[in-house]
């Protein structure tokens, strides 16, 4: 499948997609992580982004879609992939479009997650990424620490995690402010096209994972999945009190 998520910043379009990514082995394209990449390297394109991104603006077109013409030309993106923070305007739409035209793949669902204001704000205040592995906790929905116990799949310890420097309160607003005036465009964009799917993107994650595998018409987990689970914890035990709950016919 190829899909888009869209929805403010904090709506949890890189939760998702992670998942989406580690369930189903659909790479994950975010153009935050691409872009945070070449500003931790260094490079020119990195320097040229670094400002904008400081700011909470966006990053200019040429630089955003050079990087995903670039990416979308990577052979593991054949089989789908899901799209995280791009498209973020009109522009960047109409060349998404025009790209997947010429690869002969177009986009089967862009599903909008939908969030309170004040959850955005409360999420993206509390949002911690791991420094190694590149995975997003939240430490108001963690349990104060941030992180859950399990060991960092890439360095083995602890989760490393630091808060991302355009998280603050005042670059924050300008990012909701960009958001309601580049991005919201795109919803009528796609309604037009009818590719437009709505979910309540609030609740615990394993709750918008399931209204989002709804809105995509993906029903059972793959074994991938069953894989990775967690040996135990919030996943796994509603799951099996669900699974026991039709025996009680009397
Ligand atoms: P994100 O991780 O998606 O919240 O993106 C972090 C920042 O990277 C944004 O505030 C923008 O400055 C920049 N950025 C990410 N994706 C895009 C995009 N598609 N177009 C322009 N700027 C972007």
């Amino acid at each position: 499948m190829r899909i888009v998520l869209l929805g403010a910043p904090g709506s949890g379009k890189g939760t998702q997609a992670q998942r989406l990514a580690q369930e189903r082995g659909m790479p994950q394209i975010s153009t935050g992580d691409l872009l945070r990449g070449a500003v931790a390297a260094g490079t020119a394109l990195g320097t040229r982004a670094k400002a904008a991104m400081d700011a909470g603006r966006l990053v200019e077109d040429a630089i955003v879609l050079g990087i995903i013409a670039e990416r979308l030309d990577a052979p593991d993106v054949r089989q789908g992939f899901v799209l995280d923070g791009f498209p973020r305007n009109i522009e960047q739409a109409t060349a998404l479009d025009a790209m997947l035209a010429k690869l002969g793949q177009p986009l089967d669902a862009v599903v909008l997650m939908e969030v309170d204001r004040t959850e955005l704000v409360r999420r993206i205040s509390g949002r911690r990424t791991c420094r190694d592995c590149g995975r997003v906790f939240n430490v108001s929905t963690a349990g104060g620490s941030g992180a859950p116990d399990e060991a960092c799949p890439k360095e083995g310890g602890p989760h490393r995690l630091f808060q991302r420097p355009d998280d603050n309160e005042h670059t924050v607003a300008e990012r909701l402010k960009v958001y309601d005036e580049k991005t919201k465009p795109l919803v009528e964009f796609y309604r037009v096209q009818g590719l437009l799917r709505t979910i309540k993107a609030e609740g615990s994650v394993l709750e918008v994972a399931k209204r989002l595998d709804a809105a995509l018409g993906i029903s059972k987990r793959p074994a991938i999945a069953r894989r990775h689970r967690p040996p135990a914890g919030a996943l796994s035990a509603p799951r099996a009190r669900n699974r026991s709950t039709p025996k009680r016919s009397r």
